[in-house]
């Protein structure tokens, strides 16, 4: 009898717990599929495929904690995460972890909700940003803050669900696995033109907004991190959306000599 009570409460816990979870994860994909119909599957699949499905692998996250992340010996922990110089890519990750600790939201028009951690981007690089969308607003054109900051547990949730659901060879091919994505840095942001509500595809480069960042974002020190046609040297398709905060200095170097970080670091042969 006592044992039927028990088993009772235990069940009736167990369901609460499921419903809570079904719900938490229905309120989230909502949210998620908001952003989702303004940007188009180019861009999912680059960035950030499968991230409303993401959410729902937290709950595997367990059983995929004895998923070697350094299974692949090329992969080197990088030791300067601080550092604004700093090459994060396919080969070369962050230290497990790793958060900057002074993430900040920079005074632009954002795509992206209140309070959302993509708004965050580290404060050099923040007043930076502010320059570049000031600069360009002098040029009567608008630009728009999509995706910034992203943390190695969110990265970790996109990539072991993907892992999971569609194997490790398509998760290493449209996921950064956890560390190597320089979203995670908190010196990248991903901007888009305000006229199109934020379409981050490659078609973005014909936009007046997409050719000026090309033109300009080094002046204020940024750089297009994944350009077109180096693939094969930055492991990412073009991305003219995407700028990495350098400095000055070295962005004005990197696009005069129309390198990518890796050329200039002296990081591919
Ligand atoms: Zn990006």
């Amino acid at each position: 009898m006592k044992k039927a009570a028990i088993f009772t409460l235990l069940i009736t816990f167990l369901i609460g717990c499921q419903q809570e979870n079904f719900l938490a994860q229905q309120t989230e994909k909502r949210e998620t599929q908001h952003d989702y119909k303004e940007e188009p599957e180019s861009f999912v699949q680059v960035e950030e495929e499968d991230e409303e499905q993401g959410e729902e692998g937290i709950e595997e996250e367990q059983e995929n904690e004895q998923i070697d992340e350094n299974k692949d010996n090329t992969l080197t922990v990088i030791d300067n995460p601080e550092s604004v110089s700093l090459v994060v890519n396919k080969q070369r990750k962050l230290p497990d972890g790793f958060e900057p600790d002074d993430l900040v939201e920079a005074n632009v028009p954002y795509h992206a909700a209140e309070g959302d951690p993509k708004r965050l981007i580290r404060k050099v690089a923040a007043d930076a940003l502010e320059d570049l969308f000031a600069a360009a607003k002098e040029d009567g054109l608008e630009l728009v803050a999509v995706s910034g900051y992203r943390s190695y547990d969110r990265q970790k949730q996109i990539y072991e669900y993907n892992v999971e659901t569609k194997g490790q060879d398509h998760a290493d091919k449209f996921s950064a696995k956890p560390g190597t994505s320089e979203h995670q840095t908190g010196l990248a942001m991903d901007v888009a033109s305000a006229a199109l509500v934020a379409v981050l595809e490659q078609s973005f480069i014909e936009t007046e907004e997409g050719q000026w960042l090309e033109d300009h974002a080094h002046e204020h020190g940024f750089i297009i991190r994944y350009p077109e046609g180096k693939e094969d040297i930055t492991g990412y398709s073009y991305e003219p959306w995407h700028l990495r905060y350098v400095g000055k200095e070295t962005a004005t170097e990197i696009y005069q000599a129309q390198v990518t970080l890796e050329e200039y670091f002296g990081l591919y042969p």
